[in-house]
């Protein structure tokens, strides 16, 4: 798959991910802005003071709200849901303001670009397959509801498909990413084709993830690193599909969603700590299911023979995207933005490759 096919799917998410704020509003009001009234708030991982303290806000510091429980408001930290108390917030005076009319343009037609999909009679997964449809079909979209469009199949009649399997006809075409890597993988490796990995790069928009030393944004390091690591892997020749390849929101349900939608082989996702102790440091990788502590093992260990930074090892935890995700999943945590030593390295461009170059090594070694 090409860069281009990719930006236009996760384009397509975008709009769809926005569309839905259109169609319902209780969301797109749920979901608002504050600021950090107290000098330190805890983030806990329950609505309760009883919940487990897993991060700190700090006076100033901005979250967005996604829902509220017993004066207690939900946000997101590291792809988790945590809550912090309302009582130490104050409302932004504008919310999101994401929301463009372009959102609500729904394609006149769109493409297959799954290898074979079900056409259903309704919008969603639930309604019974009425038909098929392979990679390069082309509908006209006679109405859209969520993530569905009603097509047109013979004379009047219609059925839906999942847009997220379809991309846009009309969509001009985009530039793909310049590459100025100098660090790729000598050309007669190859060992990743015919191989599906989903990189997914944490946060973005809305959600910065972890807040480091100086104010660096996690959200902000994840994306160059992310661009190393899809070159490096689609240089070994993997099929590259990408979570979210600009600064905006995406939903944990839709991560997951992308990776399921296809014959994945590996799901990687991307972040980088953050600790209230400065002197927290290093590389830590994350798996869910025991079945993936191999797949974590063979890029932690990968990880650190490319780069000097401490090992933390290899780690159990119930992350939702690794929790939901049908592939074998991974999280790393390329390094600590909290510590300057930690953050000072993996802001260049030669950390950031070498990251890439390990994780690729990894997965190789994994499929071996
Ligand atoms: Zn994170």
């Amino acid at each position: 798959m090409n860069h281009r096919l990719i930006s236009r799917l996760v384009f397509i998410f975008s709009l769809s991910i926005l569309s839905c704020f259109l169609l319902q509003p209780v969301m797109a009001s749920s979901s608002e802005s504050y600021e950090v009234s107290s000098s330190i708030l805890n983030v806990r991982s329950a609505p309760s003071s009883n919940g487990e303290i897993v991060a700190q806000l700090m006076k100033g510091d901005e979250l967005v709200v996604f829902q509220e429980k017993y004066g207690w408001v939900q946000t997101y930290f590291d792809g988790e849901e945590v809550w912090v108390a309302k009582h130490h917030l104050i409302q932004q005076a504008s919310s999101s303001t994401e929301v463009s009319t372009e959102a609500s343009n729904t394609p006149k037609n769109v493409t297959i670009k799954s290898e074979s999909i079900f056409v259903r009679s309704g919008p969603g997964t639930n309604y019974e397959s009425i038909g098929s449809a392979v990679s390069g079909d082309s509908f006209e979209v006679t109405d859209e509801t969520d993530d569905w469009y009603q097509v047109r199949l013979n004379g009047s009649e219609t059925g839906w498909i999942a847009s997220w399997l379809t991309e846009q006809v009309t969509q001009t075409v985009q530039t793909s990413q310049a590459s100025s890597n100098n660090n790729t993988v000598p050309s007669n490796s190859k060992s990743l084709e015919g191989y599906n990995i989903v990189v997914d790069p944490g946060h973005g928009g809305t959600d910065p993830g972890a807040i480091g030393f100086n104010g660096v944004q996690e959200k902000d390091v994840v994306l160059p690193t992310s661009t190393k690591v899809i070159d490096h892997l689609r240089d070994a020749g993997a099929n590259v599909i990408v979570t979210r390849s600009g600064d905006y929101y995406v939903y944990l349900d839709d991560r997951v969603r992308i990776s399921n939608s296809y014959y994945t082989d590996a799901y990687i996702s991307l972040h980088y700590d953050a600790s209230l102790h400065i002197s927290a440091n290093g590389i830590a990788t994350y798996f869910a299911d025991k079945a993936d502590k191999h797949l974590g093992d063979s890029i932690q260990s990968a990880m650190i023979s490319q780069v000097d930074l401490h090992d933390r090892g290899v780690r159990q935890a119930n992350f939702k995207v690794l929790r939901n995700t049908s592939a074998p999943s991974v999280l790393l945590e390329l390094g600590f933005i909290s510590n300057p030593h930690d953050l000072s390295v993996v802001q260049t461009a030669s950390y950031q490759n070498d990251i890439a170059q390990g994780i690729t090594n990894g997965l190789i070694h994994y499929f071996e």
